[in-house]
């Protein structure tokens, strides 16, 4: 079972690792974007360790709740309202319960990832953090966190040869094509992440 320590970790984890690959985040986001992706996603998750730290919610879903709000408040550009979304969303499909079992989580991501779908209009293909996101869930499903990683990342790396449909790397049209999109390469860290914080 899944209880709120494993999400704390799985939010620490993910702000350490944001941290590490800020420079690469940013550097993605500058031929297709504005740049800043990475110092985006760095502020916002070291609020989001901070304020876990401070208020110390003690079900998964406050955890996952609390986390998506604090992202929604202190990332301005795209990335902070979709993250937080993301959470806000799979932390209320937790409920109130003190642990969760693996399978419970799948479907509570899928519910996020769908509500990321519905706010952003992005569907896989359009060269976004949907990219990592949906091949994550769907192995999430049949494999674990470790397979789940594995699909993450190699929808990451899938994004390379697409044209961008959504978001500030569509406004490139053509000329967005043979760059890897930053979203859904962070959105492979943040499935990373779960691993880490499983101890595998
Ligand atoms: P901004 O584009 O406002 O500068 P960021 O640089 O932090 O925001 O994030 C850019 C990333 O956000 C993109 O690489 C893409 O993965 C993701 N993104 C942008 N728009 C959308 C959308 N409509 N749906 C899903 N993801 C999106
Ligand atoms: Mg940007």
């Amino acid at each position: 079972m899944l209880d709120a320590d494993f999400f704390r970790r799985w939010m620490t984890a993910t702000a350490a690792s944001v941290d590490r690959e800020a420079e690469r985040l940013t550097a993605l986001d500058s031929p297709i974007g504005d740049a800043d992706h990475g110092s985006n996603l760095q502020r916002g998750f070291r609020a989001v360790a901070a304020t876990l730290e401070k208020e110390a919610p003690d079900t998964p879903g406050a955890v996952l709740t609390l986390a998506g709000r604090q992202l929604i408040s202190t990332v301005g550009g795209a990335s902070g309202p979709l993250y937080g979304t993301l959470l806000r969303r799979t932390g209320k499909a937790l409920g109130d319960a003190g642990a969760v079992s693996e399978a419970e989580f799948a479907q509570a991501l899928r519910a996020g990832v769908d509500a990321v779908m519905t706010l952003g209009g992005a569907a896989p293909g359009d060269k976004t953090m949907i990219d990592a996101l949906v091949p994550a869930v769907d192995a999430l499903d049949e494999g674990g966190f470790t397979a789940a990683r594995t699909a993450a990342e190699e929808g990451a790396l899938a994004t390379t040869p697409l044209q961008a449909r959504k978001g500030r790397a569509s406004y490139l049209g053509e000329r967005s094509i043979g760059h890897q999109d930053p979203g859904a390469t962070s959105s492979a860290l943040l499935v990373a992440a779960l691993a880490e914080a499983d101890g595998e």
